[in-house]
């Protein structure tokens, strides 16, 4: 069995004191693969204390510096790629082929965020007075306390590493304790590139001890947190109370529209990939299936028919094309939900059921005839399952698209300009892509509204949230 037992605080690593373990279980199987040693609050007090002494250092640097740094880290994610992957599939259970996916589009996203970091430009106010200048600056807000999760272990650590560091700012970081190894890579890579001891901290622990003594220790100055909302609320309500600024990237249950007018092969195709990519594992995966009634039976069946290829496995696996949930607490959450809607009504379609007794593997599961009172169409099931049901009108399904709190990403499938242009406008979403898979990409803004959070963490809007304005106005004579 495998210890994890170390942090890495002002550029080194260091043995955790705090004295308690997690035990971190292999999602194949279920049997306890390693141990994760908990950080201790003198740990904790160390990991800000370097993090105050690198903010110190890393906001000297130039922003030309910073960028070579960063961009020599995104090659190297590039080069460790293939050992990264393999325990990224081992700890989190992804297929492999997905796993260096994501590797190619974190070491993307932190090119993109190092770019990002040249162009944090201020401006000149024309000022009332002569000899007066009004400068407006930007600058890194300071050291910052991020909390990531597991399903993406590299790329939503690097949505929050990549600006930040980009900016200036230094960091304390929890990866998700169900993924140690594969997210503590990115402290070597960071270190190996250039960044200066104490700029990059991670620590392990209990989560709610880590996020009360770092969000309310007063050299840290902002926070970053990605996972549920009710975990999300709870952190921003903490942030509050100690006037720390937020970014909040929590869950979604994304409606995907299908209309009439739509290409219902395209929409087949991409809808299931994107439905069961990571088992479902995904904030923005499409949920809710609202089908136009004139293509449901269609749809529906084509649907089912394109699920049924899929192989699930061990991620390890050539063949695998879906790999297990994270957790036996996943699985039994998805499956009560899948049981609860099948007692209110619904019609499985395919799946649902565990596979073996080892592991955390689920059919992917496809439900129909869904409606508002059954608790999986209100709460997002974060696994393989894809809901379905039929609508007649555009204002009663742009009604349901907008019903849950939840507002992240949406997608829809049609050929009318019109249509679209109403559901552009009138949808309560952060992101919405029509006729194709387009969310997620470096360059553009990712990020929800309502119940699913506050901030975006990618486009130029990501390092905005790095960084305060200040406004310097200076008589000269
Ligand atoms: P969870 O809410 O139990 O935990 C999520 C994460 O939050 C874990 O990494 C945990 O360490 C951390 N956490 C929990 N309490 C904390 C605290 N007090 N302070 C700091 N961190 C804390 O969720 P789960 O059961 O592990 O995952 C399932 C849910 O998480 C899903 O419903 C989904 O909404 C959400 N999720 C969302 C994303 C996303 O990309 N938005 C990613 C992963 C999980």
């Amino acid at each position: 069995m495998r210890t994890h037992a170390r942090l890495f605080i002002d550029g080194a690593w260091v043995d955790a004191t705090g004295g308690g373990y997690t035990d971190i279980y292999d999602p194949t199987n279920g049997e306890i693969d390693a141990k994760l040693t908990h950080a201790g609050k003198q740990d904790l007090a160390a990991a800000v204390a370097a993090s105050q002494a690198g903010f110190r250092v890393w906001r000297a640097t130039s922003a030309f510096e910073r960028y070579k740094i960063l961009r020599t880290a995104a090659r190297l994610m590039r080069e460790r790629t293939p050992q990264i992957a393999v325990q990224m599939t081992r700890e989190q259970g992804k297929p492999l082929r997905e796993a260096q996916v994501e590797m190619a589009l974190s070491a993307d996203l932190l090119d993109w965020f190092a770019e990002e970091g040249r162009r944090t430009y201020g401006r000149v106010i024309p000022s009332r007075a002569q000899h007066v200048s009004q400068v407006v600056t930007r600058e890194p807000v300071g050291p910052v306390a991020a909390f990531t999760p597991w399903n993406f272990p590299i790329s939503q650590a690097i949505r929050k590493i990549g600006p930040a560091l980009a900016a200036g700012c230094s960091m304390v970081i929890k990866p998700p304790e169900e993924t140690p190894g594969t997210t503590g890579a990115l402290a070597d890579i960071f270190h190996d590139a250039g960044v200066p001891a104490g700029v990059l901290n991670f620590v392990y622990g209990v989560p709610s001890e880590i996020s009360e003594y770092l969000i309310s220790h007063p050299a840290i100055r902002k926070v970053s947190f990605t996972g549920s909302v009710t975990v999300g609320k709870h952190i921003a309500a903490l942030a509050g109370i100690h006037m720390k600024r937020c970014t909040m990237e929590l869950g979604g249950h994304a409606p995907a529209f299908v209309f009439d007018d739509a290409d219902i092969d395209a929409a087949v195709k991409l809808m299931t990939f994107s439905k069961y990519r990571n088992s479902g594992q995904v904030c923005v995966s499409p949920t809710r299936f609202l089908v136009q009634a004139g293509v449901y039976d269609e749809f529906r069946q084509k649907f089912v028919k394109e699920a049924t290829r899929l192989r699930v496995g061990n991620g390890a696996h050539p063949d695998t094309t879906m790999g297990p949930l994270i957790s036996a607490r996943r699985l039994h959450a998805v499956q009560e939900l899948i049981n609860d809607a099948v007692e209110r009504g619904a019609t499985l379609e395919l799946g649902g059921s565990r596979i073996g007794n080892a592991g955390n593997f689920l059919e992917p599961a496809v439900l129909s005839d869904v409606t508002p009172a059954m608790r999986i169409m209100n709460e997002e099931p974060f696994g393989p399952v894809a809901l379905m049901r039929s609508f007649e009108t555009l204002d009663e399904v742009i009604e349901e698209g907008n019903r849950l709190p939840y507002g992240l990403a949406s997608y829809a499938f049609t050929r009318s300009a019109a249509t679209a242009a109403r559901l552009s406008s009138e949808l309560e979403v952060g992101m919405l892509s029509i006729n194709h898979l387009g969310l997620g990409l470096p360059e553009t803004p990712f990020g929800g509204v309502k119940d699913s959070g506050y901030g975006s963490e990618g486009g130029t809007e990501a390092i905005e949230s790095y960084l305060v304005t200040k406004f310097v106005s200076h008589a000269t004579a």
